[in-house]
This record gives C-alpha cells, sequence and structure tokens, in this order.
C-alpha cells in the first residue's frame, strides 16, 4: 500500500509544473493513510469536515509541519473551530461567513488565508459567488483587514465537456485579473485553486496555482 502511494504522489507530482502547490485532498481517508503521504512528502492536506479533521489532527500531531485546508462549505456555527484547526480556508463562499470570520480572528488572534469560492456557472449544488454578487462584495470584503485574501477557488458544475471545464478555469483566472486591477489593499489574487483528480490538467493549462486530489491519490472514497 505504501509504496503504491508513494508512486501515485511521485507520478502526479512529476506531471504538475513545480510552482503548482498539490493539495492532497483526505477526507474520508484515515489517519495512517495520511502519515503515508506525509512519508511521501505531502505537508499540504485539505479535508472537508470539521470534526472529521479535528479527529485526524489530533491522531498526527507529531507531524507538526503539515498545512491543513478547509477545501468544504463552513457553517457559522462552526467558523471557530476552523479557524483553529485550519491555515487555509478555500471554501469561503458569502460575505457573511467572511465577516464572521474576520471577527473571530481577530478576537483570537489570528491571520487566515482564505480563497473566495466562486460560481463562473449556475450550480445548485454549490454554494459560493456569482461573479456580479463578488463584484458587489469586494468592497466590504476588502474591510476584512484580519483576513488574507490569497485569491479565488472554484469547483465546475458536474457534466460539463472538457472544453466547458476548461472555459470555467480560464473565466476564473480572468477574473481574477479582473479583481486585481482594482487594487484592493486587502486583496490578493495570487492564488488560484482549481482542478479535482477528474480535470486537474485542465486547471493546470488555466493557471491554477493549488490543485486538490483526492481520489487520484488514494483511491476511491466509496
Ligand atoms: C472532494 C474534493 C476534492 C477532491 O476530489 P477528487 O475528485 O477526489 O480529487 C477537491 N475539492 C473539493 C472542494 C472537494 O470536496
Amino acid at each position: 500500500m505504501s509504496s503504491s502511494i508513494d508512486e501515485h504522489i511521485a507520478h502526479i507530482r512529476a506531471s504538475l509544473p513545480s510552482s503548482v502547490k498539490l493539495i492532497a485532498v483526505s477526507k474520508q481517508v484515515p489517519a495512517e493513510m495520511i502519515r503515508l503521504a506525509y512519508n511521501a512528502g505531502i505537508r499540504d492536506f485539505g479535508e472537508s469536515r470539521i470534526q472529521e479533521a479535528a479527529s485526524k489532527q489530533a491522531q498526527l500531531q507529531d507531524l507538526s509541519d503539515i498545512t491543513w485546508h478547509l477545501i468544504g462549505h463552513l457553517q457559522s456555527n462552526k467558523a471557530k473551530k476552523a479557524l483553529e484547526l485550519f491555515e487555509w480556508i478555500h471554501s469561503v463562499d458569502n460575505l457573511k461567513l467572511a465577516q464572521r470570520l474576520n471577527q473571530l480572528a481577530q478576537q483570537l488572534g489570528f491571520t487566515p488565508k482564505v480563497c473566495l469560492q466562486v460560481k463562473i456557472l449556475p450550480d445548485p449544488q454549490k454554494s459560493g459567488w456569482t461573479v456580479p454578487e463578488l463584484l458587489a462584495d469586494l468592497g466590504e470584503l476588502n474591510q476584512c483587514q484580519f483576513l488574507q485574501i490569497q485569491g479565488l477557488m472554484t469547483i465546475p458544475p458536474l457534466g460539463l465537456t472538457e472544453a466547458e471545464i476548461l472555459d470555467v478555469f480560464n473565466s476564473t483566472h480572468d477574473l481574477a485579473k479582473r479583481i486585481q486591477l482594482q487594487n484592493l489593499p486587502n486583496i490578493q489574487m495570487r492564488e488560484l485553486s482549481m482542478g479535482m483528480s477528474g480535470d486537474y490538467q485542465l486547471a493546470v493549462q488555466a493557471g491554477a496555482t493549488m490543485v486538490r486530489l483526492g481520489t487520484i491519490l488514494f483511491g476511491d472514497r466509496h
């Protein structure tokens, strides 16, 4: 098992430009498997659920140089726990949540790195800002000075062709450039968190700086 993880990781790492951060999505993956991935060189892990992440982090406390990324939808009532557990939150998906995180970050003395989750195409299954909504909220997001807003995160809707997926990723990149041009001092657009096991090559082609890979590293979750 360990050699198969090693090989997967080496193979995928080699297929990515060195500037692209590989985040191993370890939701539903047991702590022992995360440890194997760590031993194969992975230092960034993505989790979707607060409780699950808390329990695995407790089992992996000795691996003190892991960076934990929250990639799943975050409910406001779990925002404090999220700040305690995660250095990165990719799934900040509405203004209220951003403001709540900002307030808590100030109180707790944290400065979390966050991505703003956008929906380029309508998708009832996903949370996130639409493009016009995000543009309208930028002024208020810029006032969330305890958040380090680093860029955008997106997940294309299911059922698109490759060309359509590439369009979504390119549009996300264009949106980031457009936001950058506004020169808002508290909003950086240096990161594009996009690409999962099925579409990460397209994401990299469109300028992804962080890919979130689960299945292709750890196998099927179900
Ligand atoms: C589960 C998940 C991933 C990883 O998906 P795979 O297809 O297994 O690579 C990436 N991003 C988010 C937001 C996820 O929920």
